[in-house]
C-alpha cells in the first residue's frame, strides 16, 4: 500500500496534479461582516447616527436591481442606514447630476453608490466625477484614484480590496512574487495591480510588494504571460478564458469574473482543469464578489468616520 501511494505521488508531481486550497469568499465575508457590525455599532453609540449609503438606480435592469438589493440587505444585516434613489430609463445626465449634488449636500448621507452601468444618454465618468470624493465609497472619483496611486489611499476600490483580504487572511504572501493581472479596467484590473504593486498596504508589506504585469486584449501570447505568475488575478469578464495550461503548477488563482451562463454563474477561470494545477485558487462564483459588498460598507463607515470631527 505505501508503494502504490508513494507511486501515484510521484506521477501526481511529475504531471502537477495538485489539491488546491480553496479561497471561499463566502465564510470570510461573514467573518468581516461580524467585526463590521461591532465597529458600525460603536460609531452608532458614539455619534447617535448609523453611517448612511445611499443608492442610485437608474432604470430597470434586473441585475443592477438585484446588486442594489443586495447592498441594502447588507447594510440592515450590519446595522447601516441604506437609501435608494430610482430614476426612470429616460432620466437626463441632468437630472442625475442634479440628485448627485443633492446627496452630496445632504450631512445626513456619508457614502454615494451610483450603481453602473448607467443608460447610454447618461455619461457615467461625468456622474462618477460628481459625486463628492469624501463620499465616493467606490474609489472611482478621480482624487481617490490619484491618492490610491500615489500609495495614499482614502478609500480601498472594493473588488481589489476584496482580493486583498483574501490573501491576507490565508496568509498567502505576495512580496516578491510574480503577480499577473488580466485585464486593465478602471474598475478591477487597473487598481488590483496598483494595490499589489504598492510599497505598503494597510494589511502590511507581504500582501503587496508584487512585481506585477497587466495584461489585456491586445497581449501577445497570453499563456506564456500568464504561466509565468505565481499569483494570477483574472478580471477579463469572459466565462472560464484561463485553463490549466495557462497556470504555473502550483500558482494561486484569484477569479473576479462573474458570468452569466443558460446554466448559471461561472467565473473567468475553468475552475475545474485549473484547481488541479493551482496551490489555492477562489470558487466562481463565491470567492471574491461576496467581499466586494462588504468592502463597500467598510467604505461607508470610513467616511462615516471622516466627518465625524
Ligand atoms: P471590463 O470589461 O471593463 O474589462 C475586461 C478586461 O479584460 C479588459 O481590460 C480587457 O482588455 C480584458 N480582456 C477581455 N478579453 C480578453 C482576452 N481575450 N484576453 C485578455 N484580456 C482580455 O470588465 P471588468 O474589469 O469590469 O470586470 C471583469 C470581470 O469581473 C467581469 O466578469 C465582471 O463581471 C467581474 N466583476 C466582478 C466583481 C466582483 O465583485 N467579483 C466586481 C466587478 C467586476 P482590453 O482593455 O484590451 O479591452
Amino acid at each position: 500500500m505505501p508503494v502504490l501511494r508513494l507511486r501515484f505521488r510521484l506521477v501526481s508531481d511529475t504531471i502537477g496534479l495538485m489539491t488546491a486550497t480553496i479561497l471561499s469568499g463566502k465564510a470570510m465575508a461573514k467573518e468581516i461582516e461580524a467585526e463590521l457590525a461591532e465597529q458600525v455599532a460603536d460609531f452608532v453609540q458614539n455619534n447617535g447616527v448609523a453611517p448612511c449609503l445611499a443608492a442610485v438606480l437608474v432604470g430597470e435592469d434586473p441585475a443592477s436591481a438585484v446588486y442594489v438589493k443586495n447592498k441594502r440587505l447588507a447594510c440592515e444585516r450590519m446595522g447601516l442606514e441604506s437609501r435608494l434613489h430610482k430614476l426612470p430609463v429616460e432620466a437626463t445626465e441632468e437630472e442625475l447630476l442634479g440628485l448627485v449634488a443633492q446627496l452630496n449636500a445632504d450631512d445626513g448621507v456619508h457614502g454615494i453608490l451610483v450603481q453602473l452601468p448607467l443608460p447610454r444618454q447618461i455619461r457615467s465618468a461625468k456622474i462618477l466625477d460628481a459625486v463628492h470624493p469624501l463620499k465616493d465609497v467606490d474609489c472611482f472619483h478621480p482624487e481617490n484614484v490619484g491618492l490610491l496611486t500615489q500609495g495614499r489611499p482614502r478609500f480601498l476600490p472594493c473588488t481589489p480590496h476584496g482580493c486583498l483580504q483574501i490573501l491576507h487572511r490565508h496568509k498567502i504572501d505576495v512580496a516578491g512574487k510574480h503577480a499577473v493581472v488580466v485585464g486593465r479596467s478602471e474598475i478591477v484590473g487597473k487598481p488590483i495591480a496598483t494595490l499589489l504593486a504598492a510599497k505598503d498596504s494597510h494589511l502590511g508589506p507581504k500582501v503587496c510588494n508584487a512585481t506585477v504585469t497587466i495584461a489585456h486584449s491586445r497581449t501577445s501570447d497570453l499563456p506564456a504571460i500568464t504561466r509565468q505568475a505565481d499569483i494570477l488575478i483574472a478580471a477579463i469578464g469572459q466565462p472560464k478564458f484561463i485553463t490549466a495550461a495557462m497556470v504555473k503548477p502550483g500558482a494561486v488563482v484569484i477569479d473576479v469574473g462573474i458570468n452569466r451562463l443558460p446554466e448559471g454563474l461561472c467565473g473567468d477561470v475553468d475552475y475545474e482543469t485549473v484547481k488541479e494545477n493551482a496551490s489555492a485558487i477562489t470558487p466562481g462564483p463565491g470567492g471574491v464578489g461576496p467581499l466586494t459588498i462588504v468592502m463597500l460598507l467598510h467604505n461607508t463607515l470610513q467616511a462615516a468616520r471622516g466627518l465625524e470631527n
